[in-house]
């Protein structure tokens, strides 16, 4: 162990609780992470008596490269000495309300520390005084629980989730995060206790929720949450994507698993989390829209702009950002049908001019997000798919070169127009633009100036605006 202590920081701390006479552990996520191999540097302190007074010493032996901030409302102290940010705080015990996720607290034991710990593999502490340098101390067994890859709660379940109902997403979370298995115990307690997730902020849930969306491999976490039914409580309408619905023998896939299947697909390709929650928005919709056709079968139609429109409620009430990172999913969501019907049909150029058009600089992101969407398990289907999307792919870059309207700028501005023809701000300015817009998009005249501005004046003829002379 003690190699894994071998910074400067980790033998002042030890002098410094030596002299102060108290015992001191590095605890919790920086020592899992050892075990687990992803050096962290963020540190957890506890000693037997005051973090600020440790943390004070600790400072002065750094001397002035280290710089000491004090909580004192916490009872808590931080050094941060080069790349290295040290928690210090005092060993203590909580009680809490039924109410309140903010308990009540004492000064404690390590023994009082660790029971109020979420998991036994974040309960771990390695002693840092001068004589048990180095040592594991491990109550709850959660070295075993890292070898076997579980998450399992200190004591009781029922009144670990109960005391702090956050703890059951950070379950989830560290059980995606980690790749890990929630044991069935604290799995059991989770769906027990499920509705206290209600004394949560949205926020803490959805810090949570983009930690799960962070992961390598989101739906383990999305999956969980739905089993143990507290995705039911905080995030419906994913849960009404669920199932699957039959008539005349003719059903239609599950759109939670579908949807879930997109976003890991997606995940392989990008870190963005603004991409990743398109994915898992992107078929949002499909409830509202879902209906039988004697003829067609299970239809979803324009279930992509119902999605969009749902976006702005969900973002708020999931205290989701409401600004440009939300209308960037929402243009994710009504677009992503566009290259697929695109590649079902001829490529034109002009159906591959106005994708470039509407989604402008986050085409990349736009096909990745179709790629994704291809989950059928039909294998001919898919190379036929991923051919076609290559196909479009292709053009996309060729027009692109050519045309560059992937940030088009009117050629003609509104104030030429008006000038032009004497005309005050009006509809028909709108109009004549629009019209220069289209023809280029749909390939009539070069995205160029001089066509665009014989292009106005024969659609000014056309509309009967006369020339002031
Ligand atoms: P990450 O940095 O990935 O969130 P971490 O385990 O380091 O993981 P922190 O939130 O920094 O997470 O928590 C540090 C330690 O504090 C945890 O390892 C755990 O021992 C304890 N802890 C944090 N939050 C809680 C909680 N809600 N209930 C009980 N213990 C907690």
């Amino acid at each position: 162990m003690r190699e894994f202590l071998k910074d400067k920081i980790f033998g002042l701390i030890s002098e410094a609780a030596d002299e102060q006479q108290q015992e001191c552990y590095v605890i919790g996520g920086f020592v899992r992470d050892i075990f687990l191999k992803r050096p962290s540097k963020d540190i957890d302190v506890v000693v037997v008596g005051s973090g600020i007074e440790l943390a004070g010493k600790v400072a002065a032996k750094l001397g002035k490269k280290a710089k000491l901030t004090v909580f004192k409302n916490f009872g808590t102290a931080q050094v941060k000495h080069n790349d290295l940010e040290v928690e210090f705080v005092g060993a203590r015990k909580e009680s809490y309300q039924r109410d309140s996720r903010k308990p009540i607290v004492e000064d404690g034991t390590l023994e009082d520390d660790q029971n109020r710990r979420d998991f036994t593999i974040n309960a771990l502490a390695i002693c840092l005084n001068k004589n048990r340098f180095g040592e594991l101390v491990d109550p709850f067994g959660g070295l075993e629980d890292l070898k076997n890859f579980v998450i399992r709660t200190p004591l009781n379940p029922d009144i670990t989730f109960s005391d702090d109902p956050l703890r059951m997403m950070r379950g989830i979370r560290f059980a995606t995060q980690l790749g890990f298995y929630l044991e069935s115990n604290t799995f059991d307690a989770i769906e027990r206790n499920k509705e206290r997730i209600g004394i949560i902020s949205r926020e803490r849930i959805v810090d949570e929720l983009n930690k799960i969306m962070q992961s390598r491999k989101p739906s383990i976490g999305f999956v969980l949450l739905e089993k143990t039914g507290l995705l039911e409580l905080i995030f419906p309408e994913l849960i009404a994507l669920k199932g699957v619905e039959t008539k005349d023998g003719v059903g239609h896939k599950d759109n939670f698993y579908h949807t879930l299947a997109v976003l890991d697909n997606l995940c392989e390709q990008t870190d963005n989390l603004w991409l990743r929650w398109s994915a898992l928005l992107h078929d949002i919709g499909k409830t509202r829209t879902k209906k039988y056709d004697k003829r067609l079968g299970w239809t979803f139609h324009n279930h992509n702009y119902v999605g969009e429109k749902m976006i702005p409620e969900i973002f708020r009430r999931m205290k989701l950002p409401t600004n440009e990172k939300m209308k960037y999913v929402q243009k994710m969501v009504t677009l992503h049908m566009r290259p697929i019907v695109l590649s079902e049909e001829e490529v034109t150029d002009s159906a591959i001019r106005r994708l470039l058009f509407d989604a402008g600089d986050d085409i990349d992101d736009l096909m990745k997000l179709c790629e994704a969407d291809i989950t059928s398990k039909n294998l001919e289907k898919v190379k036929r798919f991923r051919s076609n999307f290559q196909l479009v792919r292709k053009k996309l870059k060729e027009i692109e070169e050519k045309d560059k309207v992937r940030n088009f700028q009117p050629p003609v501005s509104g104030l030429e127009i008006m000038e032009t023809f004497n005309l005050p701000a009006s509809s028909i300015v709108g109009d004549i633009k629009m019209r220069i817009k289209d023809a280029i998009l749909d390939g009539i005249i070069p995205n160029e100036y001089e066509a665009a501005k014989a292009y106005m004046f024969e659609i000014a003829k056309e509309l009967g605006v006369e020339i002031p002379k």
